[in-house]
């Protein structure tokens, strides 16, 4: 085989948004694409040539055997999936659609896509559902790992989005890394703070998380917080940086509005209460203080671990009051910084997927927004809805209900990633039409849809995406995809002109992004500046890039000026709320669930790359050794986790980076490894008041032997269906209703 140069893509999997030069074979009608090295641009911003694990073993899951080529459809659930050309597909989708939207009204209808989808694809999506359809039932599973970041950036500093990028790392002189396992979950971005870390070792690394993680390794000091006491402890921060008087008045007093309410706020707080919530000692958390209090500048990394909570907004408020305080934003090597998840859950808000979204960071609630856009896509006024959407949970609740229809999924296993699966199993069972569209089948949620829908992915198609610092970049189609399977954006331009709406007669990406870029003018992803043409010419640009010769902002705020109505940052004084689920006599552990190196989210690729694997095979329960010892419990042994939704069997892994009362579960493995034996058949459903994200966190569970043989544990992928062209359903198929 000759080895040829494919090109560069971003990497398909997280938000640090690696950049990433593919050599190998681009395959022929005969013979597939094959990926053979991977490496790490030098040139790129977000990585510099780093790589971790999982961008350098893409290859191996690009075409695996269950790819999938053609569309599939059934007819019954209880039926075989037939494979069936696009044109049945869609014509079959549009009439079921049509059906539900005439007999129900377009709230019956949503869309459920992902962080993984490219800013074109999450566009047109919300061209069609919001603008066409009438339903903003539209999200995204960025509703489960960011929008609690999205709604503390809206409301602490009028905008989401980062202000500062990732050369902020090396010109900090502390870094507080809260709830977020970087070296796992942003590895490329934890290699960079490590290696400033040794270039400059004054430079202060702080770690402040219930488990110790391998993040904590580089840390001067780490802090194991309770679970659930972060507002508690960053309210003890803000308290004892009042004390110490470590405030930049002029910055206060120029900038940012409700200082006073928040002074007050804190000096009514009772500092040893607030330590104990936090279960740390005083003297630890004025050490911390004095540290911040003593910095020309620092800056905070943070994750899941704050945002997973129902008062995850508030505990990005509490953190942002901080920076507030001493000043410490809007300059160089200063400022809150979320990490994304996925490598364009930033896009996918830009193109206005999440429910309360539209286009350019503009909202369904307001009039004039609504109105915009209209004028933008040319649809009557009125046409957009003025109600906020449902979001991820709600969509799977109102299915259950019957409220609910039809699903379209995109780009994500919710039979996986949501929270209290047996709902979800039931949910999807009850709707009357699930698409699916991905890249792969099965996967937990194919194998419970109607109609499953190709998908092209990464290296397959152009594409899109926004990562951690606000970089746009666009990647090229290196190689073609296996049979039919097409762009996510084609899927639904191909569905919308199916359905005889106007506006989706779109020849190539580059015209959606176009479109798209027309929509960000004068907002604060302003965009318009990166047109497609200079995003194929460069790595990347950071919005806002308003004009054709902008260079794109590095950091926002430089000039102090925030993103709400009066320019002022407001500090927002939040109290500490305990979790929705307690522990207590009968499931007396804390369960919080998280990520591993080697995996990403459901496996679905990543078990397919056989180097991660071996180091990762299998689902395992962390315990602290002097649980284990009280319930007489050996490493490997399988134990019983159960919570009120359900139960699962794992083995034993001891660790003394959970405290004793407290379990972690990673949450990759589903259903094909181990029938109903998922993290999430244990976590709960509830959701935050705003930012409605699930408490992935932190539930109430019970640990105990198993006394018998319960269940063998699975392991592997099941044997994929093959594709049986000869008996594809060449037929005109008609919606059953
Ligand atoms: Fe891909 Fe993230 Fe690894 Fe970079 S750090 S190679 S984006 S998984």
């Amino acid at each position: 085989m000759d080895l040829q140069l494919l090109g560069e893509s971003v990497c398909p999997y997280c938000g640090v948004g690696c950049r990433l030069r593919f050599e190998g074979s681009p395959g022929n009608s005969t013979n597939p694409p094959v990926v053979s090295k991977v490496r790490g641009v030098e040139t790129a911003p977000a990585n510099l040539g780093r790589i971790c694990a999982k961008g350098a073993q893409l290859g191996p899951t690009i075409r695996t055997a269950d790819r999938l080529s053609l569309p599939q459809l059934r007819l019954s659930r209880s039926d075989a999936f037939k494979p069936i050309d696009w044109p049945t597909a869609l014509a079959y989708v549009g009439e079921c659609l049509t059906n539900i939207l005439h007999t129900h009204g377009p709230e019956a209808v949503a869309f459920y896509g992902s962080g993984q989808l490219d800013t074109e694809s999450a566009y047109v999506a919300s061209k069609l559902f919001k603008g066409c359809l009438g339903s903003n039932n539209t999200d995204s599973n960025s509703r489960l790992c960011m929008a609690a970041a999205v709604a503390g950036y809206r409301t602490s500093l009028g905008s989401d989005g980062p202000p500062g990028c990732y050369d902020d790392i090396e010109l900090a002189d502390v870094v507080l890394i809260i709830g977020s396992n970087m070296a796992e979950a942003h590895p490329v971005t934890f290699d960079r703070l490590k290696a400033s870390k040794q270039a400059r070792p004054e430079q202060q690394i702080i770690v402040i998380d219930p488990r110790r993680t391998p993040t904590a390794e580089i840390a001067d000091i780490y802090l194991p917080v309770a679970p659930g006491g972060d507002i508690a402890l960053l309210n003890a921060l803000g308290r004892m940086l009042l004390m110490i008087g470590a405030l930049d008045t002029r910055f206060i007093d120029d900038h940012t509005r409700a200082f006073e309410d928040y002074r007050r706020f804190l000096m009514n707080q009772d500092l040893a209460e607030l330590c104990e919530t936090a279960g740390l000692e005083e003297a630890a958390l004025f050490q911390l203080a004095r540290l911040l209090a003593g910095a020309k500048t620092w800056l905070s990394f943070y994750c899941m671990g704050l945002n997973q909570s129902t008062v995850g907004m508030w505990k990005n408020n509490s953190l942002i009051n901080l920076h507030l305080l001493t000043g410490q934003i809007g300059k160089s090597g200063a400022g809150p910084f979320s990490l994304t998840g996925q490598p364009n859950a930033m896009g996918g808000r830009e193109a206005g997927l999440l429910s309360h979204q539209l286009p350019g960071y503009r909202t369904v609630e307001d009039a004039e927004h609504r109105r915009q856009v209209e004028d933008h896509w040319g649809r009557r006024p009125g046409s957009i809805s003025p109600k906020v959407g449902l979001t991820a949970v709600e969509m799977f609740r109102a299915l259950e209900k019957g409220q609910l229809k039809a699903i379209w999924i995109a780009g994500t296993n919710p039979a996986v990633s949501l929270p209290d699966l047996h709902h979800v199993r039931r949910a999807l069972a009850k709707a009357q039409l699930v698409i699916v569209q991905d890249a792969y089948h099965p996967t937990e949620t194919t194998r419970l849809a109607d109609v499953i829908l190709p998908a092209a992915q990464w290296g397959e198609k152009e594409w899109t995406s926004t990562n951690s610092e606000r970089m746009a970049s666009y990647s090229p189609k290196l190689f073609d995809p296996p049979g039919e399977a097409l762009p996510d954006w084609e899927i639904l331009t191909r569905l919308g002109r199916q359905l005889g709406h106007k506006g989706f007669d779109f020849r190539s990406v580059g015209e959606v992004w176009d479109e798209f870029v027309g929509l960000t003018a004068g907002r604060p992803c302003d965009m318009a500046g990166a047109t497609r043409g200079r995003l194929r010419q460069v790595a990347g640009l950071q919005w806002p890039c308003p004009t054709a010769n902008h260079p794109g902002t590095k950091r926002r705020y430089l000039d102090r000026r925030f993103a709400t109505p009066d320019g002022r940052a407001v500090f927002l004084p939040r109290d500490h709320r305990e979790p929705r689920e307690l522990p207590d006599h009968e499931f007396p552990f804390v369960l919080t669930t998280g990520r591993l190196y080697s995996h990403w989210h459901t496996l679905t690729r990543t078990a397919k790359a056989e180097k991660l694997v071996r180091r990762e095979p299998a689902p395992f329960v962390e315990v602290n050794p002097l649980d284990a010892d009280r319930l007489e419990l050996e490493p490997g042994q399988p134990v019983l986790l159960s919570s009120r939704r359900g139960t699962i069997q794992l083995p034993i892994r001891l660790s003394e980076g959970v405290s004793p009362g407290m379990v972690f579960v990673p949450f990759h493995w589903g259903d094909l490894f181990g029938e109903g034996n998922a993290a999430n058949y244990l976590t709960i459903s509830a959701i935050g008041r705003v930012a409605k994200q699930p408490e992935l966190k932190f539930c109430a569970v019970n640990l105990e032997k198993v006394r018998s043989e319960v269940r063998g544990q699975e392991s592997g992928i099941r044997s994929q269906e093959s594709e049986v062209r000869d008996q594809m359903l060449r037929v005109e198929i008609r919606c059953p209703w």
